[in-house]
């Protein structure tokens, strides 16, 4: 692997080699102009690492070798590390990601049919703590950067060969729906969904990159200012009581100024038949219930909107139950019957736990495990050591 540090020429100052991975178009450019290169370069070099799939410079046969060398002394391409890949009996690919630092986030490819969705994670972890979600209860760590979010989507299409066969349409769509709440990694989010909606890059239409957020509202406002993403907003809830216990953002951002924020969002867009999806998790007992699917008839009455129907998925730090297939017939059948479009997301990679959060769980807790056996082993040396002085 490239090394990260490069030492400046003459006066052995040691400097950060610059991630090409995560700089979308006019970023790339600014970069070969400050090396004092033509900024024609960054189209180049651009379509090596995100058409073809190429992170070494060498390789790169349309560039001089003179330019080749320098790129080489200053810049790196890399995509983060996989920790484990695991494929479901029903085509679903989950990733566990090792990330600068060391923390874990996952990467779930979903195959459906022509499509194969990515779902892809912003941050390590997540600060918003909803009261239904794994990763919530893991606290947040840190953003990913952009060479990491967009890593997840070159790092997927490279696991299937599919750069070397030309043929990236193994992702066709991608939704930030892995770890982490996007709108709290504003600047690097918005810069990898540049480069997934961008032609020299991944060139996905932007009606098949979708930001899901849980309603941090000044940043969706901001977002309105600079991207033509889809919108997908967890609700969870059709009143302002119930949305307060299970997503705590909402005591800062009510449901109602968050689906103004939302219909003002779509309103910023050129493509005037876009539509807001709506995320509800179905918990039983807790929100699930007929007159639940009636408020929330209500509450969405005349905003523009599809809705998504999750069943909650069961993880081990969790009372919620997951309700039964007629609750959710029965949820689904109001919301249609009121007029609405209505989708029930299906749990896909079962056998390999790649329901929401979980893949990840396990693996943390199994670095936690080792880190535990790291610091008894270290206590050991330094009693060893102790012992020996
Ligand atoms: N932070 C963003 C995106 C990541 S979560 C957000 O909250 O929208 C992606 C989706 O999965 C959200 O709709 C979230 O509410 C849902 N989700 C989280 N944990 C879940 C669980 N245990 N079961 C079902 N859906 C869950
Ligand atoms: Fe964060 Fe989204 Fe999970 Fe809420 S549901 S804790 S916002 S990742």
């Amino acid at each position: 692997m490239t090394s990260v540090i490069a030492t400046s020429e003459g006066t052995g100052q040691q400097v950060e080699k610059t991630n090409l991975l995560g700089l979308p178009l006019p970023a790339l450019e600014q970069f070969f102009l400050d090396i004092g290169e033509k900024k024609f370069r960054a189209v180049q070099v651009m379509k090596w690492m995100h058409h073809h799939g190429v992170t070494d410079f060498e390789e790169m046969t349309n560039l001089g070798k003179a330019l080749r060398e320098k790129l080489a002394g200053c810049a790196q391409i890399r995509p983060p590390e996989i920790v484990s890949q695991h494929d479901s009996n029903d085509g679903t690919r989950k990733w566990a990601i090792r990330v600068d630092g060391g923390g874990l986030v996952e990467t779930v490819l979903i195959p459906d049919g022509n499509r194969a969705t990515l779902c892809v994670s912003s941050q390590v972890g997540c600060s918003l703590d909803c009261s239904f979600c794994s990763t919530g209860k893991q606290g947040f760590m840190r953003d990913l950067s952009a060479a990491e979010i967009i890593g997840q989507v070159w790092l997927a299409i490279d696991s299937y060969d599919a750069f070397q066969t030309s043929n990236s349409r193994v992702v066709t769509n991608v939704v930030m729906m892995g770890m982490g709440e996007p709108l709290l990694n504003f600047d690097n989010v918005v810069a990898s969904m540049d480069l997934m909606m961008e032609d020299n890059a991944y060139g996905i239409s932007k009606r098949r990159v979708t930001l899901s957020t849980s309603g941090v509202v000044p940043a969706l406002d901001a977002l309105a200012q600079v991207s033509e993403a889809s919108l997908a907003v967890s609700l969870h809830a059709p009143n302002d009581a119930l949305r307060n216990e299970l997503v705590p953002i909402n005591k800062k951002y009510p449901i109602s100024v968050l689906l103004e924020s939302a219909r003002n969002y779509i309103d910023a867009q050129s493509d005037k038949k876009r539509v807001v999806t709506i995320e509800y998790t179905l918990i039983a007992g807790v929100n699930d219930q007929r007159e639940h699917a009636h408020e929330l008839a209500e509450l969405l009455k005349d905003f523009p909107c599809k809705i998504n129907l999750i069943p909650f998925n069961t993880f081990d730090q969790s009372d919620y139950q997951r309700p039964s297939g007629n609750a959710v017939s029965r949820f689904w059948q109001v919301l249609v019957d009121a007029g609405y479009i209505v989708t029930v997301r299906t749990t896909r990679g079962d056998d390999i736990d790649a329901a929401c959060g979980q893949l990840v769980g396990q693996v943390v807790d199994r670095t936690r495990r080792s880190e535990r056996y790291r610091q008894a082993a270290e206590q050991n040396n330094d009693q060893a050591a102790g012992q020996a002085t």
